[in-house]
């Protein structure tokens, strides 16, 4: 089944907008266990939408186009199937009945112009927009199956998952398998020196990586009469990643966090200072949060750290804001100022001012205390202020896991 994804607008070109779409697809037409062959990018012109259709048309079975649906004059993706299928336009009453309940649903009269969203080439059958206006439709044009559907994300994907894939798994293969395995803390290279034999290369499991900063997933997929390889397989790999594994499949480090400390029963404080309250917003993002979460201080200046959880201002002069000294007092102090069980304590430069050759743009030092004991260390985190930001907040949650 040879698959081909056409992806329409003049802002997927000039770099201000990210397809996304179209690398949705391609996942999802991959968990089907088809590859996508082909993709297409055209500009919002008929005529390169309708070489573009032709051509794709000859050479698969199905194209997924997106984009272009929309009711200003520059959305020409309908004008340009229905010319490369050589049949005219045709208003659909279906088209028309749903822009009607969509007006009633958000009590607001639709632009007249949204009527041309009710014009399909002739023939087309109609795919339902269960959240936007304009409806996508499907036509055949050579040996294809050509299926429209809306730009707007959100949109497309619902269509995809509740019609176009539904019709086109029929004639795909048996979907994978799939084992995802999220580390943390370890390069790309030293994992894949760690997995290097996991199982024999003639195993009927695929194994890839995906770098999604700062997390690193660890893929493998097998068909699904192979699963028992594939268990095998990510038997070994789970062992010999064990270190830096965090959570597996549709679990993220917030998940794993939450379930951990609703089971404990312990509470945590925050004391933040290179990172602005965003670990605070990582775990208050979990509903439920605030059966362990007391409380985030943003502990910026110096001053702060000293009003807000009691650093000695003599320690600050003497070692440094950032430093071993102070990223204790901090975890203290914050777990002091709401008696938590336990308090993370983040103070590092994130760039790009600031480095100093002993301490340089990227030195962060991260603590956490509990009722008896502290913990602190030294990263040396290397990129942009963001990149340190990020990593460091991912560095603190990978703590309170451990
Ligand atoms: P609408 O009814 O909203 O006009 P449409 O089918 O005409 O839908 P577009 O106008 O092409 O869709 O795009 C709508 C929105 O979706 C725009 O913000 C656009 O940038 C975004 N978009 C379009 N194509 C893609 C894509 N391939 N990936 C990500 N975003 C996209
Ligand atoms: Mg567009």
């Amino acid at each position: 089944m040879r698959v081909a994804i056409l992806s329409i607008g003049d802002e997927l070109l000039t770099g201000e907008v990210t397809d996304t779409n179209a690398s949705h697809i391609a996942g999802r037409i991959y968990d089907c266990g088809a590859r996508v062959f082909r993709h297409l990018t055209v500009p919002d012109d008929e005529e390169a939408i309708a070489q573009a259709l032709t051509e794709l048309g000859a050479a698969s079975d199905a194209v997924i186009v997106t984009g272009g649906l929309g009711p200003t004059p520059d959305d020409y993706t309908a004008q340009a199937a229905a010319r490369a299928a050589g049949v005219e336009l045709e208003l659909s009453q279906t088209a028309l009945d749903h822009l009607a309940e969509f007006e009633k649903r958000i009590a607001k009269p639709l632009h007249p112009a949204n009527r041309r969203q009710a014009l399909f080439p002739r023939g087309s059958r109609l795919i339902p927009n269960p959240l936007g206006t304009a409806c996508g439709f499907v036509i055949a044009l050579g040996q294809a199956e050509l299926f429209f559907l809306p730009g707007v994300p959100y949109e497309m994907e619902r269509m995809l998952a509740d019609t176009v894939l539904p019709e086109l798994s029929k004639r795909l293969p048996a979907p994978w398998r799939r084992i995802t395995l999220k580390v943390f803390g370890i390069p790309e290279a030293a994992i894949a020196e760690r997995l290097k034999g996991a199982f024999p290369a003639d195993a009927p499991v695929q194994l890839a990586y995906c770098v999604k900063y700062p997390e690193i997933h660890v893929i493998l997929r097998a068909a699904a009469k192979n699963g028992k390889f594939l268990e095998q397989a990510a038997a070994e790999v789970r062992t010999r990643l064990a270190p830096y594994l965090f959570a597996e499949d549709d679990d993220s480090m917030d998940d794993v966090l939450a379930r951990l400390f609703r089971e404990s029963g312990l509470t945590l404080a925050l004391a933040e200072s290179c990172t602005g309250g965003m670990i605070a917003a990582r775990i208050t993002d979990m509903a439920g949060s605030s059966a362990y979460f007391l409380e985030g201080n943003v502990t910026y200046s110096n001053a702060a750290k000293s009003r807000m959880i009691a650093v000695p201002p003599e320690l600050i002069e003497r070692h440094g804001a950032v430093s071993a000294e102070v990223a204790r007092a901090m975890a203290e102090g914050a777990r002091k100022a709401c008696a938590s069980d336990l308090a993370l304590s983040v103070t590092g430069i994130a760039g790009p001012d600031g480095g100093t050759p002993e301490k340089p743009v990227g030195t962060v030092y991260v603590a956490l205390a509990d009722a008896g004991s502290c913990r602190v260390e030294r990263c040396n985190f290397q990129g942009d202020r963001a990149r340190v930001r990020s990593i460091t907040c991912f560095t603190a949650l990978n703590w309170l896991r451990e």
